[in-house]
């Protein structure tokens, strides 16, 4: 039995341009076996079904390269690493990551989580246990002394369940990409950008060029691709010169990165949502506010922009994603702010976006060759908005124009069940309060008093 999708205007990946009445066939096994002209289509049988998306734009399943399905939403390095144990984050996983596809996202990429999680909802889904998006996953972050993952004090280490894995040599490197990849992960996930910085300001990589390239090339040799994480320069022009995949972030880059990016093939994931969302979201009583970093964040987005906009001019291909599952960008809300951005701040035109959101992106998952572009041969993962997002790509934002999401052919649909955040993540024990010395006190015109302390109604 074949299925028949007639769209009022289709959008492929693989162009521009939205086309009008065009007929999407699909046959048994989720692929597309005829994409074009209503006119010229194969007339459906007896017992095939034919859906009628006359009022709808057709377009590929959105693609999110950048979402951390076990970070549950996270506030703190502890949500992420400690406080719920890994079954229940992997449980947590498989439901916000229907989160996403309720959103329009069809594949995701999970780049860096504790243990097995995100592979075990990938096969979850891919076995067809639960319905949910197409995952291209990654293990542990091979991190080393002062990288990103690594962020408790040295006489804590990295805990068993953190979303880093210590490594302390080359060797180690290695022998940590050869478990990942026995366990059956598609990518290996580097934090390549350390914490510490030169006296002039610049952020030191974490390893080496040397042991950079030989993670990459063990990765390669095992048919794994690679993302870093990177915003500094130097870890930028490392990853690049070791022929990485993907790189996040690369928000100090240079024109010596840019060059070599462009040797390399490699793309950038700028995820800049998250920044974005840090900087307009955040309330004066929170602590990235009360810590002063809301400025330094703004200013390193404005840099990353300029920035970035030079490399998408030089050509180097981006890919969408959001750093989704922090608390300031929860599942299946933010993934296509990512597109807007696009848009507003690196200078694409919406036709681009889309297409960096679909075909691009698609280039960096496991699915890579299936997903992407609507064109016969392919997987028919694709979504029916409301409304053209080639007028105003804002509106794949709005949840509710996102009206059917299919993939593999099958429309996939999950109920709108909500969730307490209280209950799921936050248990972190950040319990308490700011420093009140009595210097304090007298600037904020707080008067203690000897009369008797009443309760207050937020108490009760
Ligand atoms: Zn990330």
């Amino acid at each position: 039995m074949a299925t028949y999708v007639r769209c009022g205007e289709l959008f492929t990946g693989a162009e521009d341009r939205e086309r009008r009445s065009q007929t999407l066939a699909i046959d048994d096994a989720g692929r597309l076996t005829y994409v074009g002209a209503t006119d010229g289509a194969p007339v459906p049988g007896r017992g095939d079904s034919v859906l009628d998306y006359g009022e709808y734009f057709v377009m590929p399943g959105l693609q999110d390269v950048h979402t951390h399905l076990a970070y549950g939403n996270a506030k703190t390095e502890e949500d992420i690493d400690l406080y719920q144990p890994m079954e229940f984050r992997a449980i947590r996983a498989l439901f916000f990551a229907q989160k996403c596809i309720a959103a329009g996202y069809t594949s995701i990429c999970a780049p860096g989580d504790a243990g097995q999680i995100s592979l075990s909802v990938r096969n979850a889904i891919n076995y067809g246990l639960f319905d949910g998006p197409r995952v291209t996953a990654a293990g542990r972050y091979l991190t080393t002394r002062q990288g990103l993952t690594d962020w408790y004090p040295t006489w804590i280490g990295v805990p068993d369940t953190s979303i880093g894995r210590l490594v302390t040599s080359r060797d180690e490197a290695i022998e940590e990409i050869r478990v990942q990849a026995k366990n059956g992960v598609d990518c290996i996930k580097v934090a390549l950008d350390g914490v510490q910085r030169r006296p002039d300001g610049e952020l030191i990589a974490a390893f080496t060029q040397e042991e950079t390239s030989a993670i990459v090339t063990e990765a390669h040799r095992l048919g794994r691709k690679v993302v870093v994480h990177a915003r500094g320069r130097e870890a930028t022009l490392y990853a690049a010169r070791a022929g990485v995949d993907l790189v996040f972030h690369a928000y100090y880059l240079d024109d010596e990165c840019i060059d070599a990016l462009l040797r390399s093939g490699s793309a950038i994931g700028p995820t800049l949502t998250f920044p974005r969302n840090i900087v307009e979201f955040t309330r004066p009583t929170e602590p990235a506010w009360l810590k002063g970093r809301i400025g330094d964040v703004q200013r390193e987005y404005e840099t990353a922009c300029e920035n970035l906009r030079r490399a998408r001019e030089a050509g180097i291909p981006m890919m969408t994603g959001t750093d989704s599952g922090f608390a300031v960008t929860p599942y299946g809300e933010w993934h296509a702010r990512e597109i807007e951005i696009f848009v507003d701040d690196l200078g694409f035109t919406p036709a681009a976006a889309l297409r960096a959101a679909t075909a691009v992106t698609a280039g960096f998952m496991a699915s890579a060759t299936l997903v992407g572009v609507l064109q016969p041969g392919r997987a028919a993962d694709f979504i029916a908005v409301q409304g053209s997002p080639l007028n105003d790509v804002a509106i794949l934002q709005d949840k509710t124009r996102i009206r059917h999401v299919h993939i593999a052919g099958k429309r996939v649909s999950v109920p709108p069940r909500g969730y307490d955040p209280r209950q799921v993540t936050d248990l972190a024990w950040t319990n308490w309060n700011d420093l009140y010395t009595q210097e304090r006190v007298g600037e904020l015109g707080i008067k203690p008093g000897r009369r008797r302390l009443a309760v207050r109604d937020s108490e009760m």
